[in-house]
């Protein structure tokens, strides 16, 4: 079959198979050559694309629910939109989560996932009690901060490169409501959107949508969202409709002039300044999840979404620098996230350092990956480092100087046998 990613660059030839017990697993394991683990293929790039792939779909039981805690234990195939269906009506929500609920627990555990509230909650590895792994030899171990630290620590983060994740124990969060009472600000320009992160630092939930196209005085200008969950109202509230693109759009329609028509309108039809306005959490937490294959628009070859993160100190300097050769390339994107992360965690190989974080979608077209080549040496200048789940062109050395725990995390996968079994087309361009 055809596969390919969310960012359906590029797509492959492989063959997948998927299982509903450790038994079926193991048979498939069996049949040797190497594989990769896969949920619901949002990851941008190619860390979930090999010949070989197993689907985590059909192992996907909720086996266990503590109301006392909030813990659930469940199979990696559960997606995190299952979980909401189930638990928010009860008064539960994910205490961390990304800006798609269409992945699985799995995912988000191997891409150690983040979301608008990094800077007070971290990464998802932070709601994970334990989850059972299996190794390459076919046993079946339990990791947690305790037991097996180091398989904890490397798979966390690790895209799938140290074995199958099977069950997995995660903490939710109460809440009275399904509503979010959000601020949202415009701002003019890079220094008030970096002074606003500052303003709401102890605001749960804050990311900015920032105009890409902009230059000169404008550049980095920015709307500014900020929530918490309300402290009342109702909870069983019906999932929205979700409207689909039926077609690739063609990829002329994509260019400088409508990328900064679309950034001009969205900047100018924004509010300059609500305060605590009540929202769904649904369109808070997952604008895109509304549009079905919203990623057809960038055209049959595909796109790509470009996520550095960089270190607070230098962020000012180095985001100027990169907004201002993507205005100048005209080669920006219509949605373009800013976001300031919290502390890194101890994981080998998770993305996130305390920081400014930019996330870009750029359509595939051939001066791109020369233009992300030159990003990347200002991204590693400046200390920082490409999100490994969107990522499907980083060079090796890119990935080692940005990743220092690499060396680590290739030691574990020594150590257990998992290189030459579990492997992703990444994980063999990246020589991890
Ligand atoms: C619209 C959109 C918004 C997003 N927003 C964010 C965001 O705000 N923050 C963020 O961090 N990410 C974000 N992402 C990225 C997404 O959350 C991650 O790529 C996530 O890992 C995808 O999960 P998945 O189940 O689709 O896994 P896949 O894409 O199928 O796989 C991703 C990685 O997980 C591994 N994996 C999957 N299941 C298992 C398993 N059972 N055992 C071992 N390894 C496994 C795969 O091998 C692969 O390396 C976004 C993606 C989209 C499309």
């Amino acid at each position: 079959m055809e596969l390919t990613s969310w960012g359906r660059h590029p797509r492959i030839a492989a063959s997948s198979s998927s299982f509903e017990t450790e038994g079926e697993l193991l048979r498939t394991l069996e049949k040797g050559g190497d594989i990769i683990a896969r949920g619901l293929g949002r990851s941008y790039g190619d860390s979930a694309l090999n010949s070989n792939v197993i689907s985590t779909a059909r192992f996907n039981k909720i086996l266990a629910f503590d109301p006392s805690n909030g813990l659930v234990v469940c199979e990696s195939g559960v997606t995190l939109a299952e979980l909401i269906e189930i638990f928010l009506k009860r008064g539960w929500f994910l205490s961390i989560t990304p800006g798609t609920r269409l992945i699985t627990v799995g995912g988000a555990i191997a891409s150690d996932v983040h979301g608008k509230n990094h800077h007070t909650a971290g990464c998802f590895s932070e709601c994970v009690e334990w989850f059972e792994l299996m190794l390459p030899d076919k046993s079946i171990v339990r990791c947690s901060r305790e037991e097996n630290r180091e398989l904890f620590l490397a798979t966390c983060g690790g895209m799938g490169l140290t074995g199958i994740i099977l069950t997995a124990a995660i903490r939710l969060k109460r809440v009275n409501s399904a509503y979010i009472r959000e601020t949202v600000i415009r701002c003019n320009n890079l220094s008030e959107i970096f002074h606003l992160f500052d303003v709401y630092q102890a605001t749960t939930y804050s990311v900015a949508w920032i105009d890409c196209a902009a230059s000169g005085k404008r550049l980095g200008r920015s709307v500014l969202m900020a929530g918490e969950h309300a402290e009342a109202g109702k909870l069983n509230i019906p999932l929205p409709r979700t409207l689909s693109v039926p077609f690739d759009l063609p990829s002329f329609c994509l260019n400088k002039y409508s990328v900064s028509i679309f950034n001009r309108l969205y900047f100018n039809t924004s509010p300059s300044h609500i305060k605590d306005r009540l929202v769904l959490l649904e369109p808070f937490f997952y604008p895109l999840d509304k549009i079905g294959n919203w990623n057809r628009i960038y055209g049959k070859k595909g796109f790509t979404q470009y996520q550095p993160v960089i270190p607070r100190e230098s962020a000012y300097e180095a985001l100027k620098e990169i907004l201002n050769r993507i205005a100048k390339q005209g080669l920006g994107s219509f949605l373009a996230v800013l976001k300031l992360f919290g502390p890194e965690n101890e994981n080998f190989i998770s993305f996130p350092m305390g920081g400014y974080t930019l996330a870009l979608d750029f359509k595939i077209e051939p001066r791109l990956f020369p233009f992300l080549d030159e990003l990347d040496r200002i991204v590693i200048d400046f200390g920082g480092r490409v999100y490994l789940t969107k990522d499907v062109r980083m060079s090796k050395e890119v990935f080692r100087k940005g990743y220092p725990g690499w060396e680590q995390f290739a030691e574990i996968r020594e150590k257990y046998k998992m290189k030459g079994k579990f492997e992703s087309l990444q994980s063999k361009r990246l020589e991890v």
